[in-house]
């Protein structure tokens, strides 16, 4: 993310939190708005999978009456988050859940809404993490998947301020421009594997896979 495998798992969650408290800061509010209006989903349960600082969360928090749960598998995000939804003075509502996105530790039809941003593309077996996401998900229950900047005015100017504050992260972004077809291609394929229906949204806003748990008819 900030360029530079040799940092430490503390030293990459802190960078991550710089980053997305100074630079990536309008792209949260963004996406959650886009997250709403296109779930419709504003009260419940919510799971914010591979939330890192918890911005995405945060978001959400400060726009609806949600209850959220945000995972990370990093203990150090985790500090970070904590102490970001405390000084959001949001810990009535919010609260970091230390887990992996492949077995979260939450019982089946818990959650009404799972969003994730940015985590995916670590994922190491995107089929499981997509039926762990359906299992976790109520009947009804939406899932909003993937990654972007909420739109293209905030991704040109974060793109400047990246490549002036990190030229390292410039150079994997036009690497990644590159395998961006690739990534989403395995992204798909994996939903086709496991035979997922899907719908995907790819516009300005970034690039989304909306699952929906289909409600169950009790006879
Ligand atoms: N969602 C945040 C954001 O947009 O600011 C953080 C994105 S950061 C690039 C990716 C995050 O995904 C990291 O915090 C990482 O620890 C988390 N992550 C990666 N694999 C995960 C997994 N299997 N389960 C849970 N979290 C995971």
């Amino acid at each position: 993310m900030s360029g530079g495998d040799e940092k430490s798992p503390k030293e990459k969650a802190e960078s991550m939190d710089k980053i997305a408290r100074e630079i990536f800061k309008e792209a949260y509010p963004k996406i959650a708005d886009k997250i709403i209006n296109t779930t419709k989903i504003k009260s419940g349960k919510c799971i914010d999978a591979g939330c890192g600082p918890g911005m995405l969360g945060i978001s959400l928090g400060k726009k609806t009456s949600l209850f959220i749960d945000l995972l990370d598998i990093s203990e150090d995000s985790g500090e970070i988050c904590t102490k970001n939804l405390k000084s959001e003075n949001l810990t009535d509502k919010c609260r970091f859940v230390l887990g992996d996105v492949m077995q979260m530790p939450f019982e089946d039809n818990y959650a009404d809404l799972v969003v994730s941003r940015g985590s995916i593309f670590f994922w190491e077996n995107l089929g499981k993490a997509f039926s762990e996401i359906l299992r976790v998900l109520k009947p009804g229950g939406v899932a909003f998947i993937g990654g972007g900047f909420g739109s293209a005015k905030i991704e040109e100017d974060i793109v400047k301020k990246m490549a002036k504050e990190y030229p390292e992260w410039r150079k994997s972004e036009k690497k990644g421009k590159k395998t961006t077809i690739k990534r989403r291609l395995k992204i798909v394929k994996a939903l086709l594997e496991e035979e997922i229906p899907y719908e995907s949204i790819c516009d300005e806003s970034g690039f989304w896979i909306i699952l929906r748990k289909k409600n169950e008819i009790i006879i």
